[in-house]
């Protein structure tokens, strides 16, 4: 990909493998909304700021491509001291970091302060037939899982997994989960499943909102044709009297983080996932008066998405995977994913 421009397929040469590093044959890439970004070239920060996706340092052209389930094809002459054999089926955790960072060193390459590596950001990611992994430490052993389903496990998956386990969910807590897409149906299932807590969906679209309710969803409403003020009154009479103990908001704009500053109750915990970007105004005495959070997630960890690998084995959390391309339609599938015609997770299989 080259910035602003639809993606065009390019053969390029298996790289060297290092010592340390493994070559994946992938068996699917999913298609995330932060592809749409990186194609585009930057997020929108509001007041006409611009973040670049790629994080500036990058040399275009590039692969995208950061949810990887795969079979390991090929080990560099110390990757096997890992346990980890050709043949394995894996997923491949992305995120990778410096390494030499504090957040790197904690276990956090997510939060990467120093020259983050991500695959398909930083460096050549899925939409391939070939994927190269620095080191075999960032493969989570997937055997048992559908590919399709495993791919998504490492960035929709972890972002939700991660999300739900930042709002601190106890038994009977109501979360509000904004927009049921590929992260926010995830979340459903992990908040549903792992914490006892009720969850409330909002999205604009019926169909999403089916699924939801399918996936475990306790109450849904249509934003399209309930106004703020409604929902408000809506939650707080499903909540007795009281906002929402949790919020996550998987858009990200302006009018949904406004929405969930106003459906947060007392400690309520509003955590900001989606990344379509703007900048808000805020009613400043809310946040003090209420003792509200506010905080941003981004992805998660290696450690979270091996524990998330187990629940989805275990048939706790099944991401949900709507439609299989091959990987010449992956412009298409990104115009349909911005368009909002996909529910759940499209995936491309080279
Ligand atoms: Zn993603
Ligand atoms: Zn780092």
């Amino acid at each position: 990909m080259e910035e602003g421009k639809p993606l065009r397929e390019e053969s390029i040469e298996i790289p060297r493998l290092g010592p340390h590093s493994v070559l994946v044959r992938v068996s699917a890439a999913g298609v995330c909304h932060s592809d749409i970004h990186l194609v585009s070239g930057a997020y929108d920060l509001g007041e006409g700021r611009k973040l670049s996706a790629t994080g500036g340092g990058t040399l275009l052209p590039l692969t995208p491509g950061h949810e990887i389930a795969g079979i390991l094809e090929e080990l560099g002459t110390e990757a096997g001291a890992t346990g980890f054999r050709k043949g394995d089926q894996v997923v491949v955790y992305p995120w990778i970091g410096c390494g030499a960072c504090r957040k790197c060193l904690a276990g956090r390459e997510n939060m990467c302060e120093g020259r983050p590596a991500f695959l398909g950001f930083m460096k050549n990611g899925g939409y391939a037939e070939d994927v190269l992994v620095p080191d075999a430490r960032y493969l989570v052993r997937s055997d048992g899982i559908e590919p399709a389903q495993a791919a998504t496990l490492a960035c929709s998956g972890l972002t939700a997994f991660s999300a739900t386990r930042r709002c601190n969910l106890h038994t009977d807590d109501l979360l509000l989960v904004i927009g049921a897409g590929g992260l926010g149906t995830a979340a459903i299932q992990i908040g549903k499943r792992t914490t006892g807590a009720r969850i409330a969906v909002a999205d604009i679209d019926d169909t999403r909102l089916g699924l939801a309710t399918k996936l475990g969803a306790d109450h849904t409403f249509n934003t399209a044709r309930v106004d703020a003020k409604e929902l408000v009154s809506d939650v707080r009479a499903l909540n007795g009297g009281r906002g929402a103990d949790a919020v996550i908001d998987f858009v990200g704009k302006p009018a949904t983080v406004s929405l969930a500053v106003r459906l947060l109750g007392h400690e309520g915990r509003l955590v900001l996932v989606g990344l379509m970007g703007g900048g808000l105004q805020l009613s400043l005495p809310i946040l003090p008066l209420l003792g509200a959070q506010i905080l941003g997630s981004f992805t998660g960890s290696l450690s979270e998405l091996a524990e998330l690998t187990q629940l989805a084995r275990r048939g706790v959390v099944a991401p949900v995977v709507t439609a299989s391309y091959r990987l010449e339609e992956a412009n298409e599938v990104l115009f349909k994913l911005e368009h909002g015609e996909i529910s759940g997770r499209a995936v491309l299989k080279p």
